[in-house]
Parts: C-alpha cells; structure tokens; sequence
C-alpha cells in the first residue's frame, strides 16, 4: 500500500461537519423570507420535503425573536405533526435540522440564554451584521492576503465577544469561539 492510500481515507474530522452542512446551504442560513404563516403550515403539512425546508427556515431565524414568537403558539402541534415523519436524508437523518428548529424556538420561549448561544458553523458574521443582531469590533487577515483569518465581533443582546474564524472547504464555513473578557 503507498502512502497515499493511507492519506486518501484520512478525512479531516471537520469534513463530516462540513457534508452535513451542505444540505442546508442553499439557504446559507440567511434569514428565510418565508412568513410564519408558511411555516407554520409546512410544519403541519405532513410531507418530509416541506418539513425539512421549514426546519431549515425556522433554523435560519434563530436570532429573530418576534418572528420566533409568532411561531411559538404552534410549537406543540408542530411537534406532534413531525414526531413520526421519515426526513431521510443520505449522509445524516434530515431530523437533525428538525431537533435544531426545536432547540431554537425553545431557547426563544424559554427567555434564559441569549439566542447567539446557537450560531454555529453555518452561520456568517457578514450576515448578522447585515441584519442588526452584531456589532462588528475587528477583522483579522491573513498576512499580506486579503482573504480574513478572524472577526470580533459582538452580540447586541447580551454583549459577550465572539472570535469567529472563517474557514473554506468547498465552501465559507466559521468556527464561532465566545472570548472571555
Ligand atoms: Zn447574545
């Protein structure tokens, strides 16, 4: 065996990650336009493509609080219509953006953590500071590049500090680490 069929099967553990994300990329996790109304009845529809597609709306408004409230109300019929649904899915089971749009109309009713505790490596800085929800505070390029290594950047909510390293494989992907001041 040479060396480099041992190299070929050494995936980096971040390209797993990175597979799974591809599934909700069209999106790119900007902000659906989707109204709650649509939502809401995809939700309900009974039928795994349209389930799958509000999840990964509901996903992509995780640090919208009105539009989460509006959703809210329904969250336990939604529940209850997509409990048994085969989502599919080729590398994972689609049922992880489900779990997640879950995870983030509870943090939202909840009220006890701040909705940046969700961003992951999905989501883009440029993004949430577009729509308002961080405050740019520095970014980092690699040297003599123009191509950026880190932001800092800030959340409005509560104010904790993030260094958000951008990252490429195939595509823009970030690692989100909170700084402790
Ligand atoms: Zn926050």
């Amino acid at each position: 065996m040479s060396v480099w069929s041992t190299k070929i099967i050494e995936i980096p553990y971040w390209c797993n990650i990175a597979s799974l994300l591809a599934i909700c990329r069209g999106m790119k996790m900007r902000e659906t336009k989707k109204s709650s109304k649509d939502i809401i009845k995809d939700m309900l529809s009974g039928d795994a493509d349209k389930i799958w597609s509000a999840s990964c709306a509901i996903c992509s408004l995780s640090q919208n609080h009105d539009k989460m409230m509006e959703l809210i109300p329904y969250k336990e019929k939604m529940y209850y219509a997509t409990r048994n649904i085969e989502l599919g899915g080729a590398i994972v089971s689609n049922h992880r953006f489900l779990t997640q749009a879950f995870k983030v109309l509870e943090v939202h009713e909840k009220g006890e953590e701040c909705p940046c505790s969700l961003l992951g490596e999905d989501a883009s800085p440029k993004h949430l500071l577009e729509d308002g929800y961080f405050e740019l505070m520095d970014v980092m390029y690699f040297s003599k590049s123009s191509y950026i290594d880190y932001y800092i950047i800030r959340c409005n909510r509560c104010k904790k500090l993030y260094k958000v390293e951008e990252r490429q494989y195939h595509y823009t992907w970030w690692s989100w680490q909170e700084l402790k001041e």
